[in-house]
């Protein structure tokens, strides 16, 4: 095995990362000494309708993703085991049940008690159980979203019935938040966040498309972490500016056909959360010239992906809108869909293998992907390896083997490009 050469260029304006995401930490530690209301909110939750509602967003799985990267998420991971909490469970929620024993800082992953919490099962149930749980504990009050997945079968009519039931549950939120804050529902405010949610998600899809080209213009090292204010600030003005400026970058990056890398060979995408507590795992690629161009899991959350969603209707319709989002969520599509989008993706990025993280932690995540595997080799001819992990739980990474594991995958693919 040959050694890392050198280290794949990260863009300049994604330094500024720690500038935005710091924004966000010094709102949250101002909303509470002005007492003003927060919520813990879930992944997938409309974020944006707690914005327009003068509500102070706070999301536990980024504060996770910082106590791993901060080498803390083991420590309390094991905390929550020690009070019961199985070994299987998904180490988001026991570093975060962890982090609220400990009193931990903020700096550190811990996250203030808030007025109230959010979530929805819209990509996982544990999101539910988990601020059950933390709701209890803390003693405030939790509203949940439900939504319909939407399978191989379902008809155009049950569709907009599923519609129907989110919007309803979202009025539903607004004036559950109402009746906490004392905070009305503003259409012009909610045009104006919706507005800035799609203009970041879409300059976020802009910079995707920027991949497409040979070399790849931006790696791993941009996305997994660029992508935190798509979760945590999606309505704010900030982060589309950065979103823009990672943008002109690597624009010009493709003008002058400069890549990440300096050279080349292997154009992979990989399914799934990284592991946050060794990003620098992803450089090893790079000893093999070979690139992340696409993340399911980064895209995924630019969520103005369906088509059918343009601007007039966001800006128009803020809340039904996001009705139709949580309906157009890569999570809740059945194989079919997934293959079908994994396909389209694969040959529109010129990607060479599909690397599939079968997290031990997020069976929603996981469930399907050997079926997905065999779906893409027998059906398309695209090659891809699953590689056991977790994502916050350092314990159950065993970097050899997914190394050696990758190397033999990298030399299929090497095979397959003398054919
Ligand atoms: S990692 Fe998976 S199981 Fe855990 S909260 Fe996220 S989606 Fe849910």
């Amino acid at each position: 095995m040959s050694q890392v050469k050198k280290s794949g260029k990260m863009l300049n304006a994604t330094n500024k990362l720690k500038n935005e995401m710091g924004r966000h930490f010094l709102a949250i530690e101002q909303a509470h000494r002005d007492d003003k209301p927060t919520a813990w909110a879930t992944a997938g939750t409309p974020v944006e309708l707690l914005y327009t509602m003068g509500v102070q967003p706070m999301l536990p799985e980024n504060s996770a993703t910082i106590s791993a990267a901060l080498k803390k998420s083991q420590n309390f991971i094991e905390l929550a085991e020690e009070e019961g909490f199985s070994y299987d469970l998904c180490s988001y929620f026991k570093t975060n049940v962890g982090a609220v024993l400990s009193n931990a800082d903020m700096s550190v992953g811990g996250t203030e008690k808030p007025t109230f919490m959010l979530s929805s099962d819209v990509i996982c149930d544990t999101h539910v159980n988990w601020f059950q749980v933390q709701s209890e504990r803390l003693n405030v009050p939790h509203f949940t979203i439900d939504v319909p997945h939407v399978v191989s079968n379902t008809t155009k009519r049950q569709q907009e019935y599923f519609k129907k039931y989110i919007r309803e549950q979202l009025w539903e939120l607004l004036d559950f938040i109402s009746e906490i804050t004392g905070n009305e529902y503003n259409l012009e405010k909610g045009k104006e966040i919706a507005l800035n949610s799609y203009e970041l998600g879409k300059v976020w899809q802009d910079i995707f498309e920027l991949r497409k080209n040979i070399p790849c213009p931006v790696s791993t090292r941009d996305t997994f972490g660029g992508l935190f204010p798509l979760f945590t600030m999606p309505g704010l003005k900030s982060p589309i500016r950065l979103y823009k400026k990672m943008y002109k970058e690597a624009k010009e990056r493709v003008d002058n056909g400069i890549g990440a890398l300096e050279q080349e060979d292997y154009r992979l995408a990989f399914m799934g959360i990284p592991y946050w507590y060794n990003l620098r795992f992803f450089s090893n690629l790079e000893k093999w010239n070979a690139i992340i161009v696409y993340e399911t899991y980064v895209y995924a959350f630019s969520k103005y992906t369906n088509p059918n969603i343009t601007k007039e209707m966001v800006i128009n319709n803020p809340v039904e809108s996001m009705a139709e989002l949580m309906l157009s969520f890569w999570y809740i599509y059945d194989l079919k869909t997934r293959f079908e989008k994994l396909k389209e993706t694969v040959k529109a990025w010129n990607i060479d293998g599909v690397l599939m993280h079968d997290n031990l932690s997020c069976r929603p995540n996981a469930c399907g992907m050997y079926d997905l595997k065999r779906k893409l080799m027998e059906e398309a001819d695209i090659p891809s390896l699953v590689i056991t992990s977790d994502m916050n739980d350092p314990r159950k990474m065993n970097e050899a083997q997914v190394l050696n594991q990758i190397e033999s995958f990298i030399e299929i693919l090497r095979e397959r490009k003398k054919r």
